[in-house]
């Protein structure tokens, strides 16, 4: 299927299912993913599928300038985004001077934009780093990946590109103290002939005792939206996410439902 790249290091502004208006930030190559996961449902297809590999990242300097100049067109427009997204062609994290972006996109969201949020939507692989973790607790949307309560199914469906720990993970999602989203995708379909779904009852109970674990503020889920990388992927039912979101609240979590 036909998955795609973003082309700029800033973009949108897009209407964002979970988040409203969002202004983009891609802080990998603007040809090519780069990420730690390798998801089978990634719209960004699969990594080193797509892009000719010279690109480089974004410098600091220039991720700067590129918001400050969007976000002045913007004001000069009358426009202002709900919220700045950091997510892009891969695991935003990843960038070399993600904290120090993450200060500037503060000072120019304070200037230009107060009552804009911002947001990081990452796959939980970068939380060893305390600069990344000490970023993340600056801003006001932190939100994390959790496909599954179970090992298994994360090394299918997400493919760490690393030694993956879910217990070391998810003592690492506590460490934030509440201060977190946790996002997960549900999947449906089949891969070279298996079940590659994470809605059976061991996913969704584990998944469930990990949230009363991590207790995030808030639970995000939602369900493919367009091309993956596979034919084979299904989206899931608006009714079976919100079965599932039902089961999460009756646990106290607050959960959003994107179908
Ligand atoms: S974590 Fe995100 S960017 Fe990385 S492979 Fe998965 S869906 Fe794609």
């Amino acid at each position: 299927m036909s998955t795609f790249l973003f082309d700029k290091t800033v973009f949108g502004p897009v209407m964002s299912r979970r988040l409203g208006v969002s202004l983009g930030m891609n802080l990998l190559p603007n040809n090519r993913k780069v990420c730690s996961f390798d998801c089978i449902y990634c719209e960004c297809g699969l990594n080193g599928e797509l892009g000719d590999n010279k690109d480089v990242m974004p410098t600091r300097m220039e991720v700067k300038e590129r918001l400050a100049a969007k976000l002045i067109d913007m004001q000069k427009e009358g426009l202002k985004p709900d919220v700045i997204t950091f997510a892009g062609n891969g695991e935003p994290t990843l960038h070399p001077e993600f904290s120090a972006i993450i200060n500037d996109t503060i000072e120019l969201r304070n200037a230009h934009c107060p009552e804009a949020r911002i947001a990081v939507l990452s796959n939980a692989s970068r939380l060893h780093k305390k600069e990344v973790v000490e970023a993340l607790l600056k801003i006001d949307d932190n939100i994390q990946k959790l496909d599954s309560g179970l090992k298994e199914t994360i090394l299918r469906l997400d493919q760490p590109n690393y030694a993956f720990d879910l217990e070391k993970t998810i003592a690492q999602l506590v460490d934030f103290k509440g201060q977190l989203i946790i996002q997960t995708m549900f999947v449906a379909g089949e891969l070279e002939g298996k079940d590659i779904s994470n809605l059976s009852d061991a996913d969704i109970n584990s998944w469930l005792d990990a949230l009363d674990i991590i207790k995030p503020e808030k639970v995000m889920i939602y369900t493919i939206e367009r091309d993956t990388p596979y034919n084979s992927l299904k989206k899931v039912p608006l009714d079976t996410l919100k079965a599932i979101a039902n089961k999460a609240e009756k646990r106290g979590h607050i959960v959003s439902v994107s179908g």
